[in-house]
């Protein structure tokens, strides 16, 4: 069977599945491809199942299956599986930089030293320390901050609307999340309840000090609602890795005050594309019975 590998991963991740087939990153094999494997760059529509005849598999090593037309591919009989345990710890850890990059002003103070300033009396730091973070959703990757903020002596709170009980956070409704975070941020995936759910309405709800960080999907907040509020004075900071495209096309975050912005790392750490192999194998073994 032709395994075709759409994305970049681990380096030697053809070779590991060289024992279920031919491995390509020729997207010209589309039309042979009964296994397809993609990252979160590929998206998988309608236009490319429809150019891949022979699929009966489609991987996304990551979490979600956003990027995919699942109801199109379930349509024509074509498995659609993620591996959302690979990504956690690699995707926290780029969250708690952004909240820990924010207070201390990591970004200005490089720059401005690069420009051969000195701003040892404007860069007034913040600690973490005695904060409170609000984390909307406490699944894998919130679970993951929400230990490392404790750490940090943070009091973390939360709200997920699937889960009333967590040893992580002390849960509360969405409004009191909102109401007493200093740091809120964001680990729901993107659905239809979830999508615009940071508007100007929301963030009226929400302390002016508040920065917020977005290591999920960016069309979880509505990023013109957003960048006002910045310029406005209604929120403090914004950190995201996350937009409404893939780079950002014409986004007002791009001009917006107080904006931290990382071209969707979140789950590019080096560990985290080996682990990603892994699951990828297994899934492979499991549907292939090998
Ligand atoms: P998860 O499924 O373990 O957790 C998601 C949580 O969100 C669940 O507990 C769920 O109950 C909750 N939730 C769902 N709908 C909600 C709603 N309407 N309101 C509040 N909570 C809600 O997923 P995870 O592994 O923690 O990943 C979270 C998201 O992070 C993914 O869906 C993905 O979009 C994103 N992600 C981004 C990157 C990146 O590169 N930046 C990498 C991996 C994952």
């Amino acid at each position: 069977m032709t395994i075709l590998l759409a994305d970049a991963f681990a380096s030697d991740l053809p070779r590991r599945l060289s024992e279920f087939g031919t491995v390509t990153s020729d997207m010209a094999k589309l039309p042979d491809a009964e296994v397809l494997i993609v990252r979160s760059k590929t998206k998988v529509d309608k236009a490319m199942i429809d150019a891949a005849p022979k699929l009966k598999y489609i991987i996304r090593g990551g979490v979600g299956v956003d990027t995919i037309d699942v109801p199109y591919a379930k349509q024509k009989g074509i498995a659609v599986d993620n591996t959302p345990e690979a990504s956690s710890i690699a995707v926290a850890e780029l969250a708690f930089s952004m909240l820990l990059a924010m207070p201390n002003h990591l970004v200005a103070a490089d720059t401005s030293m690069k420009e051969g300033k000195w701003l040892k009396k404007e860069l007034e730091r913040t600690e973490l320390y005695g904060k409170t973070l609000g984390l909307i959703g406490i699944g894998r990757i919130a679970r993951e901050v929400a230990s490392r903020a404790k750490a940090f002596g943070m009091k973390v709170l939360a709200y997920d609307k699937y889960v009333s009980q967590s040893d992580a956070a002390e849960m509360m409704t969405l409004e009191n999340v909102y109401k007493m975070a200093d740091y809120l941020s964001i680990h729901t995936p993107l659905t239809d309840e979830t999508r615009g759910m940071i508007n100007a309405a929301a963030i009226s709800q929400m302390k002016t000090s508040v920065r917020i960080v977005n290591t999920c999907r960016g069309q979880v907040v509505v990023e013109e609602d957003v960048a006002e509020a910045l310029g406005q004075g209604k929120i403090a900071g914004y950190a995201t890795d996350v937009y409404y495209a893939d780079p950002p096309q014409n986004s007002p975050l791009t001009s917006a005050p107080n904006v931290l912005l990382t071209p969707h790392l979140g789950a590019s750490t080096e560990e985290n594309l080996l682990r990603l192999g892994d699951c990828i194998v297994d899934r492979l073994r499991k549907y292939t019975g090998k």
